[in-house]
C-alpha cells in the first residue's frame, strides 16, 4: 500500500514533517505494523501505471519498469518501521466532497482550490468526483469495447484530451510534466484494458470498477496539484489504499469501517498532511480488488471519511443552494430547507432526491455528524444542514410535518394476488425470497390487510425476471387456483412524501391524497413506512411531475395555486385583467390564494409565460412578446407546462368554437369559468354530456357570469335546488339593453329615438337587432331551464323578435336605425293599450317548470309590479318556488356592463379556489 503513495508524494512527506513540527496536530508514535502484507497481493489486474489503480497491484512485477518507485518505497518502508505517525482525530477535522459539476472545467477545480483554502480548519480531507460525465464516459468506454465497437478507441483520446486540456490550464512546469505523464500512462493502460475487453467482448465487474474509477484519479490529483499552487501543503490520497468495503449483494458494498481505520492511520502515518485530498467513489475489497461505490457513491466516500476521522462536519459541494423540497429540475418553485434531520434526508435520498446518495447518512449519524448541502457557485447561500433534529422546549419537533417530496421512474409495480394467500404463513416470505433470488431491489411493499394481494415495486428493468421468478416459484398455486394471478403494471413512478413524523400528524396523508384527486392523479398503490418518515405512492409514469407539482404546491405553496388561461383579452377580458391585477396580492396575503396568469389569447396573437404574466403591462407585453395565437398549444402551455397543480381556462369569448372545447378540458382535469353562454344553450346533447363529466370528476365548471353578469342568479337557482326546493317559475328581465330600452319607453317618446339613445350610450351590440330578436334572451332561458333541470333546445323556446318582420333583412345597422320610425307607432300603440290598463310594456324570459317549456316574450305588468319599478338597466329575476311561493325571491341589479360581468367571472374563480381548499 505504501508503494505508490510513497512514490509519488515522499518529497511533501518530508516537508510537511518538517512543517508540521510547531503543532500539536500532528503525534508521533512507534510503528506496530509494517506494511509487508501489501507485499504480497496478488495483482488482479495486468495494470502498468504507477499512479492509476494498477500501481498498487503489481508487487510482484519485476522493478525493471520502475525501478525508481521501488527504490523510493523501500526507502519509506524503512522510515516507517521506526515511526508512526498518529492521526489525530476529532473536531479540528472538516471533510468536504466537491461534487463532478464543482470540478467541471478548470476553472471550477481553481474555484474549488480558493473555497479549500478558506477552510480556516485544522485539518481538511477533500473528497473529489471524477470531472462531470467523466464516470459516463468511462462506463461508455467499457459499453463499446464490450460490444466490439472500434470506436472506444477515440472515446479514449476524449477522456484524455479533456484531462490534458484541463490540466494544461490549471498546471505549469514539473507539475504539469508529471500529472500529464501518468495520465499518459494511464491512457496507456486503459487502452490495454479495454482491448483485452474487445477481444474477450465482456468485462468482469472488477475491471469495470477498476477503469471506471480513473476519474477520481485525476480529478484528485489535479485539485491537489492546484491547492499546493494555492499555497496550502497538500497530499492527495488513492482510496483504494484506505477505504476497504465487502460486496454486500444487489450491486452495493458495505464498509469495513474497522479496517479502513486502520488503513486510515496507517496511510496518515506515511503522508502526515493537514490538507488531504482523496478520490471519491473507490474502494478497495478486503482482497485489495479495487472496487466502487457504485454510482453516485463519492458523497459516501466523504461520509465514511467523516466517520473514520471523527469530523466535525461533512460539507457535501455541490451545483445547487442546497436541498431542495423538491427535486427542483422538476418543481420551480421548490424551496431550500435550511434543515433536515438524518432521517428525513435519508429518506429523501432512499426516494429518489439525488442530490445525496443514501447511503451517506448512516456513517456520519454514528457520530452525529452533521452534513452541509453548500452550493459551490454560491457561496452566499447558507445551505441545508442534515442532522440531529432541534426539539423545542416541548420536546416538539420544530418543523413542519411534510418536508420534501420525491420521485423515483421507471418502476413497475407487481401485484401478486389470489383468495389463496389469505392465512397461508409464508406466502409473503416465498415472494420475496424468489424475488431475492433473481437479484431484484424491491423499493416499496404494500399489502391489502385481506391478505388477498401483495403488492410491490422495483426498477423496471428488473420486473420480467421478477415475474418469471414468480410464476415460476407459485406455479402450483397458480394452476390450483389459489393465487390468481402475477400482474405486472409497467410504467409507474413512485412519489415520496417525507418528514420527521409526517404520518401521525392529523390530516397529512388526507391533504396529500386531495391533492392528487383533484389534479385527477390516479394512486395505484400506497405505502407507510412504520417509521413514519415518509408516505409513499406508486402512480402511472405519466402523471409523476404533475403529482409532484400538485403534492408540492399544496404543501408548499398557497394551498390554492391556480394557473389561469385567459382566451378572449377584449372588454370584459380586459377588465377581468385588470381587476386580478389589483386583487391578486390581498388574495395571496389575506386569502392564501395564488392566481397566475400563464397565458392570454386573443383570436390572433396569445402571449405565454411559464410564471405569470406581469399584469401591470400586458397589452405591452402581448404586442412585444406575442406570438400567433393557437388555442391548443396555449392551453397546453397553461396545464402542462408550469409548475402549478390547478388550471382554469376562462373564457371570455363570445365563440362557440371555443365553447366546444370545454369537454376536452375538463377531461383533463382542466376548470372552466365562462360568461360565453354558447356551450350551455347549444345543443342539448354536447350540454349534457359537459355537465355529466362535470359531475363525474373533481374538476369545475362555473358560469355565473352568463346570466345577468356579476348577480348571484345561477348560484341562488343552485342553492334552490341542492337544498331540496322545487322551481316552479323563473321569470325576469335577462337583458340588460331591453330592461334600458323599455325602462325609458314612456311618456310620448318613440321606440326608435329609445334605441337610438341606447345605442348612442353604448347599452346595446354594434347591430341592436341582436338584441332586439331576443335570442340571447332565449339562450339565457335555455341556460336557467337546463339548469332547473328541463331539456330543452333553443328551437323549442318561442322567441317574439321585437325586430320588425322587413327589417330583419337590413344590410346593415344604418340601414336598420333609419328605416325603424316607420314601426314606431305598432309598439306606441301596444303601450298605449297597457297603459290604458295600468300596466307597463316588459320584456321578459321565462321558465315554466311545471309545464316544463320557456318562452321569451313582451309582456304587460301592473305598475307596482317589481318588474315595473326598474330603471336604468337593471336585471331582475324572480324565482317562484315551494318554498318562495306568495312572494317570488328575487334578485336584482345591474347586469350587463364590463365591470360587473368580469366581477361575476372573478367571484367564481374566487368560488373555485374555495373549493379547491383556499380558506373562507
Ligand atoms: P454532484 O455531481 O454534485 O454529486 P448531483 O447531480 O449528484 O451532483 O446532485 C445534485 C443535483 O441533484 C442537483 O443539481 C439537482 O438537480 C438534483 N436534485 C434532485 N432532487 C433534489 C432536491 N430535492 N434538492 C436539491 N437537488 C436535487
Ligand atoms: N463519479 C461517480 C459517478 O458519477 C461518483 C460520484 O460522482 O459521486 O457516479
Ligand atoms: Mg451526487
Amino acid at each position: 500500500m505504501a508503494l505508490c503513495a510513497a512514490s509519488i508524494s515522499h518529497n511533501n512527506t518530508s516537508r510537511i514533517l518538517s512543517s508540521s513540527k510547531s503543532n500539536t496536530f500532528y503525534q508521533k508514535k512507534i510503528s506496530a505494523s509494517p506494511h509487508f502484507s501489501l507485499l504480497s497481493l496478488t495483482p488482479p489486474l495486468p495494470s502498468l501505471s504507477r499512479s492509476g489503480f494498477g500501481s498498487h497491484w503489481r508487487r510482484r512485477e519485476p522493478c525493471s519498469l520502475h525501478g525508481h518507485v521501488s527504490c523510493s518505497v523501500k526507502a519509506v518502508l524503512l522510515d516507517e518501521s521506526k515511526e508512526k505517525l498518529l492521526l489525530p482525530k476529532g473536531d479540528t477535522w472538516s471533510v468536504h466532497k466537491f461534487g463532478g459539476t464543482c470540478v467541471g472545467s478548470s476553472e471550477r477545480i481553481q474555484n474549488v482550490a480558493q473555497v479549500i483554502v478558506q477552510d480556516s480548519s485544522e485539518g481538511k480531507l477533500v473528497v473529489v468526483s471524477a470531472m462531470s460525465k467523466v464516470t459516463d464516459m468511462m462506463y461508455d468506454l467499457i459499453n463499446k469495447a464490450q460490444a466490439r465497437d472500434d470506436s472506444y478507441v477515440s472515446a479514449v483520446d476524449a477522456v484524455f484530451e479533456k484531462h490534458k486540456l484541463t490540466a494544461m490550464d490549471l498546471l505549469d512546469g514539473d507539475d504539469l510534466a508529471s500529472f500529464l505523464s501518468r495520465l499518459h500512462h494511464d491512457i496507456n493502460n486503459l487502452k490495454a484494458m479495454l482491448r483485452a475487453i474487445y477481444i474477450a467482448g465482456h468485462a468482469t465487474e472488477s475491471f469495470s470498477d477498476f477503469i471506471v474509477g480513473h476519474g477520481e484519479l485525476w480529478s484528485a490529483q489535479m485539485l491537489s496539484y492546484v491547492v499546493r499552487k494555492n499555497g496550502l501543503d497538500c497530499e492527495w490520497m488513492d482510496t483504494r489504499e484506505v477505504l476497504i468495503v465487502n460486496p454486500s449483494g444487489s450491486n452495493q458494498v458495505d464498509p469495513d469501517f474497522a479496517e479502513s481505520e486502520k488503513r486510515l492511520e496507517e496511510w496518515f502515518s506515511r503522508h502526515p498532511s493537514k490538507t488531504i485530498v482523496a478520490t471519491g467513489f473507490i474502494a478497495s475489497t478486503q482482497q485489495n480488488i479495487p472496487t466502487t461505490l457504485k454510482r453516485d457513491g463519492s458523497d459516501f466516500s466523504a461520509a465514511i471519511m467523516g466517520s473514520l476521522l471523527r469530523a466535525r462536519q461533512v460539507t457535501i459541494w455541490t451545483d445547487v443552494d442546497g436541498v431542495y423540497s423538491a427535486d427542483p429540475r422538476k418543481v420551480s418553485e421548490a424551496v431550500i430547507l435550511r434543515t433536515l434531520s438524518y432521517q428525513e434526508a435519508w429518506e429523501m435520498s432512499y426516494f429518489g432526491a439525488n442530490v445525496l446518495h443514501p447511503r451517506t447518512i448512516m456513517p456520519v449519524m454514528r457520530y452525529d455528524i452533521p452534513i452541509m448541502i453548500r452550493n459551490v457557485f454560491n457561496l452566499s447561500a447558507p445551505g441545508t444542514m442534515i442532522c440531529r433534529p432541534a426539539e423545542n422546549e416541548d420536546g416538539q419537533k420544530l418543523e413542519s410535518s411534510v418536508r420534501g417530496f420525491a420521485t423515483i421512474d421507471n418502476v413497475a409495480l407487481v401485484n401478486v394476488e389470489g383468495t389463496g394467500m389469505a392465512g397461508v404463513p409464508g406466502t409473503a416470505s416465498a415472494i420475496f425470497g424468489a424475488v431475492k433470488d433473481v437479484g431484484a431491489n424491491v423499493i416499496v411493499i404494500s399489502q391489502a390487510s385481506s391478505e388477498h394481494s401483495v403488492c410491490f415495486a422495483v426498477p423496471e428493468k428488473e420486473v420480467a425476471a421478477v415475474a418469471e421468478a414468480l410464476k415460476s416459484r407459485f406455479s402450483e398455486a397458480l394452476n390450483a387456483g389459489r393465487l390468481s394471478q402475477v400482474a405486472i403494471i409497467p410504467n409507474c413512478s413512485i412519489l415520496a412524501a417525507v418528514g420527521q413524523k409526517m404520518a401521525s400528524t392529523y390530516g397529512v396523508s388526507a391533504t396529500l391524497f386531495n391533492a392528487l384527486a383533484k389534479a385527477n392523479i390516479n394512486v395505484r398503490a400506497i405505502a407507510q413506512g412504520c417509521s413514519e418518515y415518509n408516505v409513499t405512492v406508486v402512480i402511472k409514469r405519466e402523471d409523476c411531475i404533475r403529482a409532484l407539482r400538485a403534492v408540492h404546491s399544496r404543501f408548499y405553496l398557497s394551498k390554492t395555486t391556480i394557473a389561469m388561461g385567459i382566451i378572449g383579452p377584449g372588454l370584459i377580458g380586459a377588465t377581468l385583467l385588470d381587476q386580478l391585477r389589483d386583487q391578486a396580492a390581498v388574495l395571496k396575503e389575506d386569502f392564501n390564494i395564488d392566481l397566475r396568469v400563464m397565458g392570454i389569447t386573443g383570436s390572433r396573437t396569445m402571449l405565454l409565460n411559464d410564471v405569470g404574466i406581469d399584469l401591470s403591462r400586458w397589452k405591452e407585453l402581448v404586442k412585444d412578446k406575442g406570438e400567433v395565437a393557437d388555442l391548443e398549444k396555449f392551453r397546453q402551455h397553461v396545464h402542462e407546462n408550469h409548475f402549478f397543480p390547478n388550471t382554469v381556462l376562462v373564457d371570455c369569448t363570445a365563440d362557440s368554437n371555443v365553447a366546444s372545447c370545454y369537454h376536452d378540458w375538463l377531461r383533463r382535469g382542466i376548470h372552466v369559468i365562462t360568461p360565453n353562454k354558447k356551450a350551455n344553450s347549444g345543443p342539448l346533447d354536447q350540454y349534457l354530456k359537459l355537465r355529466a363529466l362535470q359531475r363525474q370528476s373533481y374538476t369545475h365548471y362555473f358560469y355565473e357570469a352568463t346570466v345577468g353578469a356579476g348577480l348571484p342568479i345561477i348560484s341562488t337557482l343552485r342553492g334552490l335546488l341542492e337544498t331540496g326546493d322545487k322551481i316552479q317559475r323563473i321569470e325576469g328581465i335577462f337583458s340588460g339593453t331591453l330592461s334600458y330600452i323599455f325602462n325609458n319607453f314612456k311618456g310620448m317618446r318613440a321606440f326608435s329615438n329609445v334605441v337610438e339613445e341606447a345605442k348612442q350610450a353604448g347599452y346595446t351590440e354594434p347591430d341592436p337587432r341582436d338584441d332586439l330578436s331576443g335570442t340571447d334572451v332565449a339562450r339565457k332561458v335555455i341556460i336557467l331551464a337546463r339548469e332547473s333541470g328541463l331539456k330543452l333546445d333553443l328551437s323549442d323556446i318561442p322567441v317574439q323578435n321585437l325586430v320588425p318582420e322587413p327589417l330583419r333583412a337590413c344590410a346593415s345597422a344604418e340601414e336598420f336605425m333609419q328605416q325603424l320610425p316607420q314601426f314606431d307607432n305598432e309598439m306606441a300603440r301596444a303601450r298605449q293599450e297597457a297603459e290604458d290598463a295600468g300596466d307597463v310594456l316588459r320584456y321578459v324570459g321565462v321558465v315554466d317548470a311545471v309545464s316544463r317549456e320557456g318562452r321569451v316574450e313582451l309582456r304587460r305588468y301592473k305598475k307596482d309590479h317589481p318588474f315595473a319599478q326598474l330603471s336604468g338597466s337593471d336585471n331582475i329575476i324572480a324565482f317562484t318556488t315551494t318554498r318562495y311561493k306568495e312572494q317570488p325571491l328575487i334578485v336584482r341589479g345591474p347586469g350587463a356592463g364590463a365591470q360587473v360581468t368580469a366581477g361575476g367571472i372573478f367571484s367564481d374563480i374566487l368560488r373555485l379556489a374555495s373549493y379547491l381548499g383556499a380558506p373562507s
